[in-house]
């Protein structure tokens, strides 16, 4: 449902290192030949192969030392018959020249080998030897990276090479995090009497930063509508909010009234656990994820319906985690009627039998929605479904992978 309300946002023109990660919304096509000429492979001598047939350790072929090409600079004359151009790495090919000697199968010997002297040639060479032609890796007008691919780090040298200093992505969602509570302090004070820390607007910033998203802390609201409207009435600044706290039974829950104030709520309560009280609706246009407040019942709510969300709106295609099959190792106990997400450590067991999970998952510890260390320690969750209220050890259960980008191997 809430996919189906998520739209992409517009492409923006960026500078090439910022697009790492992101979509691309363009082709990229070459303005040159990659290289643009031809050049050496090696350190050595550029030779014509004619003159150097059968030339062995016992047996050299001395040739005339014309010219040293650096990287960088052109060569000042051609390689004739009986001459050879000393040459670096990277640098131009002289006329004449069809070969590249390596500097190992050489000896120079007068005048280290430079311009005036000669050199001994110890190996034969074939036309064409150690030679990168222009064009060889990209050549002019081709199409380079195609738009909907995601950006890498060799994309981004791609990109350098072939002249696309700043490419076009899909933008980044800007996502507007308020928590709300009468108990919470800020992070840098020692809670008074009744008081916790707001640890919820960090890790959902943290996992918004790591979504790809821009995330900007608005503050804490009070247990009260007028506070509460302030800060939710925001929403329009942004291309995504999302909210913690608020949304359960309590007294002073006043999330959903205020959301049915100014916006509109599409739904609440989500038959999973941990987190049954998902909100979602909009404000203003606004997507609006309104997310329980105990700690992990956040994260997990941000994880399957704010994470995706967020890659749909960057122009991903693959908006979910891999997912594994494992062997569950102990038993689990749950109720029937909700889906349980349960914190889990997977790892990879040796010596599988062909066809059975390569993977055994256990849980990383309390699953109470408030304890945050089991979340720490968790790389999945594993997924069990609505309708089951135990599950033995030893059966096959789908786990959620956090550990791994969407399309991991
Ligand atoms: P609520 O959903 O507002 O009833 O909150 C559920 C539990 O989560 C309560 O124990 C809150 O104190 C706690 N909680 C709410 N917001 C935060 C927050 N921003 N950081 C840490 N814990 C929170
Ligand atoms: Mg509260």
């Amino acid at each position: 449902m809430v996919l189906e309300r998520i739209a992409r946002l517009e492409p923006e023109t960026v500078p090439i290192l910022d697009s790492l990660g992101c979509v691309l919304a363009s082709d990229v096509v070459s303005d040159i030949d990659v290289s643009p000429f031809d050049n050496s492979a090696m350190d050595g001598y550029a030779v014509q192969a004619a003159d150097t047939g059968g030339a062995t350790d016992e047996c050299p072929v001395v040739l005339r030392v014309v010219d040293h090409v650096a990287a960088g600079f052109m060569p000042k004359v051609a390689v004739g018959r009986g001459e050879a151009s000393r040459i670096m790495t990277g640098a131009p090919v002289p006329d004449g020249a069809d070969a590249i000697v390596m500097v190992e199968h050489t000896q120079a010997l007068e005048e280290g080998g430079s311009t005036g002297g000669t050199v001994a040639v110890r190996r034969a060479a074939t036309a064409g030897d150690h030679i990168r032609r222009a064009g060889e890796d990209v050549r002019v007008g081709e199409l380079v990276l195609r738009a909907g691919e995601v950006v890498n780090a060799a994309s981004i040298g791609l990109m350098a090479a072939v002249g696309t200093p700043a490419p076009r992505v899909y933008r980044r969602p800007r996502v507007a995090i308020v928590s709300t509570g009468d108990e919470l302090v800020e992070v840098d004070t020692v809670p008074g009497p009744g008081q916790i820390r707001n640890s919820n607007s960090y890790s959902l910033a943290a996992q918004v930063l790591a979504a790809g998203g821009v995330p900007h802390i608005l503050g804490i609201a009070r247990d009260n509508e007028a506070d509460t409207r302030a800060l939710l009435g925001r929403a329009p600044e942004f291309d995504l909010m999302v909210t913690t706290g608020g949304v359960s039974m309590g007294d002073f829950d006043v999330v959903k009234t205020v959301l049915e104030q100014i916006g509109e709520l599409d739904f609440w309560k989500v038959a999973m656990r941990p987190g049954a009280p998902q909100t979602y609706g909009t404000i203003g246009g606004t997507p609006f994820f309104g997310l329980p407040g105990n700690p992990t019942s956040t994260m997990v709510g941000f994880e399957l319906f704010v994470r995706p969300a967020i890659r749909k709106m960057r122009g991903f295609a693959d908006l979910d985690r891999p997912r594994v099959l494992a062997i569950l190792a102990e038993d689990v106990r749950k109720k029937s009627d909700r889906r349980y997400f349960m914190r889990g450590v997977l790892t990879r067991v040796e010596g599988a039998a062909p066809g059975a999970p390569a993977h055994e998952a256990r849980l990383s510890g309390n699953q109470s929605s408030a304890m945050l260390s089991s979340m720490h320690r968790a790389n999945c969750l594993i997924s069990l479904p609505e309708g089951l209220s135990s599950v033995v050890a030893g059966s096959v259960v789908e786990c959620i992978r956090l550990d791994q980008e969407e399309g991991a191997p």
